[in-house]
């Protein structure tokens, strides 16, 4: 066993014996799922998957389509066109709540069964079997293989999916659902009973983790903007009303949903999924929510805790026989630059102002348009013969 899946396992086998919660039960198919399943999976930049416990284990994708089908059709319509019908607000109120905006009709946001069903009513296509056709594919695509639907789930769902029924029904009358009530409905809970596995979400989050490539396939799946604003919406709305809480504590954009999954996302790091089908009084997995928890702290992932990386790009300083070559990497943000420039009044200071000093920039994976003009103006202040090289 590599040292990570090793990590990985400690992980699992310490969060095993926690058996709190109970299986969702108002849908008859996930009410019958084993309890005791436990699986936890993670993917870096390179699209390596490392999983353990049950990381074979279908279950449907459920709540966690929601971000995916946001992105879909965010980059179908664009941000302002899915934001007339759908809200961006935390609700504070079950997923399920039959509560829409006063006088507009909108719901809360996307994560919410109100707002995941509007989402889907803006899918494009003739029928349900084209509209779910169309999210399998995209879902498909972030999990980097062939997804397919389970048909007992779905029948499952359909059958007792009224409180659903009665929200679009709602939402149609608002003028916020256009398609008939039944092609929204029926191809949203077509889009719940996709079958997964942790693997396949971990990898669905490392998509969204990389800006919307997948790094097991390579292939750009949506726009870098796209997968930004899903994530901005699952940081805020993705785990039911424990979502302010979820943020506090785990400080990762995250998405649960009632089969068990919960997926994670550490930008530009790992995209991270654990699966346990007991839920808490939220809706959310225990040992799912402890799994990604006990990974963020350990790892120091949570989002607003100083990361140096982002203000210390490399710096190298090269002879050549030009004269000084300084090489940026990295990215190079407002304080970035801000270090570079003492870099450089340090060298400057040391250099016979005949000499050449040669910054280059060519490496720098990201800079920021701010940064670049910063430093610009004054590298040409510093000494007379610094030239940067873009
Ligand atoms: N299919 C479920 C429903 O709409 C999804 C809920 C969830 O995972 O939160 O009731």
């Amino acid at each position: 066993m590599d040292p990570i899946t090793a990590v990985l396992q400690g992980v699992l086998d310490e969060i095993r014996q926690d058996d709190r919660g109970a299986t969702a039960s108002y849908i008859p198919e996930l009410a019958a799922a084993d309890p005791d399943r436990l699986a936890f999976g993670v993917v870096g930049p390179r699209g390596r998957v490392l999983s353990v416990g049950d990381d074979h284990a279908e279950f449907t994708i459920q709540s966690i389509s929601k971000p995916f089908v946001l992105a879909h059709v965010l980059a179908e319509r664009g941000l302002s066109d899915v934001l007339d019908r759908v809200g961006a607000e935390p609700s504070g109120e079950p997923f399920n709540a039959i509560s829409l905006e006063e006088g507009s009709g909108r719901p809360a946001n996307p994560m919410v069964n109100a707002g995941a069903i509007a989402t889907t009513g803006m899918v494009a296509g003739s029928d349900v079997e084209d509209r779910t056709s169309r999210i399998v594919e995209t879902l498909s695509a972030f999990a980097g293989r062939r997804l397919l639907v389970d048909e007992d789930v779905y029948r499952s769902e359909s059958s007792t999916g009224d409180r659903n029924r009665a929200l679009a029904h709602l939402m149609r009358s608002y003028g916020i659902i256009d398609a008939p009530v039944d092609l929204a409905v029926e191809t949203y809970f077509r889009q719940c009973s996709i079958l997964v596995t942790v693997r396949d979400l971990a990898i669905m989050a490392s998509t969204l983790a990389f800006g919307g490539v997948n790094p097991v396939t390579d292939e750009r799946v949506v726009d870098e903007r796209v997968a930004r604003d899903v994530l901005s919406i699952m940081s805020s709305c993705g785990m039911y009303d424990f979502s302010g809480e979820w943020m506090l504590r785990v400080g990762l954009p995250a998405k649960s949903g009632v089969s068990g999954g919960v997926l994670a996302v550490a930008p530009s790091q790992f995209g991270v999924a654990a699966f346990s089908p007991r839920l808490d009084e939220h809706g959310n997995s225990v040992r799912g929510q402890a799994i990604v928890e006990a990974l963020s702290d350990r790892m120091g992932m949570h989002l607003l805790e100083p990361h140096e990386s982002i203000s210390q790009p490399v710096v190298d300083v090269v002879e050549s026989p030009d004269g000084r070559v300084i090489r940026l990497s990295g990215e190079l943000g407002y304080a970035a630059a801000e270090r570079v420039l003492a870099a450089l009044r340090d060298l400057a200071a040391v250099t016979p102002s005949d000499a050449v000093i040669l910054v280059d920039g060519r490496e720098l994976a990201r800079a920021h348009p701010v940064a670049m003009v910063a430093l610009r103006g004054e590298l040409e202040a510093l000494h007379s013969a610094v030239r940067f090289v873009e």
